[in-house]
């Protein structure tokens, strides 16, 4: 679809939210009518007047029809499927200002677009995103999206970094001259950039566009699995000769960072063409930025006239020539301070992109939209790895997503860093006897698990549990009589699967399968269930010190395992890289998004597997028991448009099939 077509469209939407309304009306006044002339005839019937026709009721019934015509009319009129979106949406579509700004996504279904109509909040649009989405396209439970959560999608106030998107982890690339035969060290060999792209590829990591990214730093509204964006300076030959068709091949979008004279003037190294540049500039995998006119070595001493010169006249001619919008500036050799951003800024440009060998940090930790850092190219094979989205968006009624693909992630903080696998599908396997967590889930579909309730130490392969446990392989086992009684009020675990419950195991009523089905209730199936250590978090909250009570060792610094479900609803497992004590876990967890946590058997139990490998650096005590995540049976990928955004928004303008 065309720029000038969605705006169509979306002016059409609203015609319609209009229409909408003025039937309502109608119809009230409709149905107020007929109720009248009945109530009327009522009472002349009632005054013995003489009246052989009824005469209003009659009339009332015709308004009644007309306007049942005219609402079945309107649902003929197309609607289209753009979800209108205000400045989260490339700089054509941010024009289009819908008229209620206080929009709040609220089921999965978007069946009813009139509510968008219907709110008569009127807000100020720069601040918060609207969308909307068309009757037809319903299929919007993605992974990468606000799937059924009720979510106002929020922009920061520019040019912040919104901070969800502060915790996200996207690596930006940075390359110079690509060339058979290298001359300097950043120089890169076609040879070597395929070995990159491949690599790429063979880890799952997703190249996205300079547009897209700028829109998660703006709302924090999650990226597909490891993004990364790649960028290219300076507008060497090489970069048509050799980059361009790479781009072309592997279906990536790349930055190329373009400053004027490099294109006017020869220099010692080849230059694209302008006419080369023009071909690149029309295909949407390419982004052509400002890289100023001259390349000042530093912006920064630069007179108020020059710099003007330098950011302004740079973006005029690249547009000029490419009939393209520039929107985004790179500082010549990442030199830049709060003047030279301010005269960026005053030129239009809504994002900037930096460099600096010795702080070199993933895009949301940048300390702005106009001063975004970047990697060097040699440390692709070590930051791509690392690069992490960001969970999907929080969903506030208590919901669950069992629909996300399984990824794994590191989060560091400064006294602790938690390994974290987040998605999937929960399970318990309850193994024949004791095993590392890893041989548990060999020849399962489990993707990764960490090692679950306590069992009994008595015997050395025993798989004997203390707490009752039911899992899809092993059935109901009760727990030891004897012992079960130490675990009142400990967290009973209670899996179906739609939700997961942590509720306080009471030993008179939940040590026989029947007394566990039940706190499912009718329509629901419990598929597993076990007993956990001790609450870490509970609607959000750490846990204070008196809530563990007489758990063994709780306030020990300990290698500890835990499971829960984060604010997005997802399941997450992990265990912690160093020893720590049960509250500063909680506390932890809480900053990691967890919304309930539940600690596992822990020291030197704690173990976790993932892809068929051990995610901890000893060897662990062997296990009988596991919670593991399975593979989602139905999986969304998000395929986007040539802008980088997502196809549900904007379904027209993605290739045919996606
Ligand atoms: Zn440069």
């Amino acid at each position: 679809m065309t720029d000038e077509g969605v705006l169509e469209n979306l002016t059409r939407e609203r015609i319609i939210g209009k229409l909408s309304l003025l039937v309502k009306v109608l119809e009230q006044i409709s149905i107020s009518f007929l109720l009248f002339t009945l109530l009327l005839d009522l009472m002349r019937w009632q005054a013995r007047q003489k009246s052989s026709f009824p005469l209003f009721p009659l009339y009332g019934f015709l308004a009644f029809i007309v306007t049942c015509l005219i609402i079945w009319a309107i649902s003929l009129y197309p609607r289209s499927n753009a979800l209108v979106g205000g400045d989260y949406l490339p700089a054509p579509f941010r024009e289009f200002q819908p008229e209620c700004a206080d929009y709040v996504l609220e089921n999965s279904s978007f069946k009813d677009i009139s509510r968008i109509f219907d709110c008569k909040t009127y807000k100020n649009i720069s601040d918060r995103v609207i969308f909307s989405l068309s009757l037809q396209k319903n299929d919007i439970s993605l992974d990468n999206w606000p799937n059924n959560s009720a979510t106002a999608i929020e922009l920061a106030p520019w040019p912040e970094i919104h901070p969800r998107a502060q915790g996200t982890k996207v690596p930006i690339l940075m390359y110079h001259d690509i060339l058979p035969k290298k001359e300097v060290f950043f120089d890169v060999t076609p040879g070597e950039l395929e070995a990159h792209f491949q690599f790429l590829q063979e880890i799952g990591a997703t190249p996205i566009s300079i547009d897209w990214l700028i829109s998660h730093l703006r709302t924090g509204i999650p990226l597909p699995a490891k993004p990364v964006l790649l960028t290219f300076d300076d507008g060497y030959g090489g970069h048509y000769q050799y980059v361009y068709p790479l781009l072309r091949k592997y279906g990536y979008p790349a930055v190329f960072s373009i400053y004027i004279n490099k294109m006017t003037q020869k220099t010692g190294r080849t230059s694209v063409t302008w006419q080369q540049l023009q071909e690149m500039a029309a295909d949407p995998l390419v982004q052509i930025v400002s890289h100023s006119v001259s390349h000042p070595r530093d912006l920064r001493l630069l007179s108020d006239a020059d710099l003007e010169q330098e950011v302004k006249q740079s973006k005029q001619i690249l547009e000029k020539e490419l009939g393209i919008t520039v929107n985004y500036f790179t500082y010549p050799e990442g030199k830049a301070d709060d003047r030279v951003k301010e005269f960026v800024k005053k030129a239009g440009y809504r994002a900037a992109l930096s460099m600096n060998d010795l702080d070199e940090h993933f895009a949301g930790q940048s300390p702005d939209l106009l001063t975004i850092g970047r990697f060097g190219q040699s440390r692709t094979r070590e930051v791509v790895p690392q690069a992490w989205g960001g969970d999907p968006l929080p969903r506030t009624d208590g919901g669950f997503n069992f629909a996300t693909t399984i990824q794994k992630r590191e989060v560091e903080f400064p006294t602790n860093t938690l390994v974290l696998i987040s998605g999937g599908i929960p399970k318990t396997i309850h193994a024949d006897s004791r095993y590392q967590v890893e041989e548990i889930i060999a020849g399962t579909e489990a993707i990764a698990a960490v090692d679950g309730g306590f069992f009994s130490l008595k015997e050395l392969d025993s798989n004997q549990m203390i707490g009752p446990v039911l899992s899809q392989n092993g059935g109901f086992i009760p727990g030891y009589e004897g012992e079960i009684g130490k675990l009142e009020g400990r967290p009973l675990v209670i899996i179906t699967d739609r939700w997961v419950r942590y509720l306080p195991f009471d030993p008179a009523r939940h040590n026989t399968l029947e007394g566990i089905a039940a706190e499912a209730g009718d329509d629901l199936k419990v598929t597993d269930a076990f007993v956990a250590a001790a609450w870490l978090v509970k609607d959000g909250q750490p846990q204070s010190r008196e809530s563990f009570g007489t758990l063994y060792g709780f306030d020990a610094l300990r290698h500890r395992a835990f499971w829960g479900i984060n604010q997005a609803g997802q399941p997450v497992i992990g265990v912690s890289r160093e020893p720590i004590d049960s509250m500063a876990l909680g506390e932890l967890l809480v900053q990691a998004g967890f919304r309930e946590a539940v600690m596992l058997d822990s020291g030197a139990s704690t173990s976790l597997a993932y892809q068929g490998q051990s995610q901890v650096h000893y060897t662990p005590r062997p296990v009988p028991h596991v919670v593991a995540l399975f593979p989602p049976t139905e999986t969304y990928i998000v395929p986007i448009n040539h802008v980088g955004i997502p196809c549900v928004i904007f379904a027209d303008s993605c290739p045919a099939g996606s």
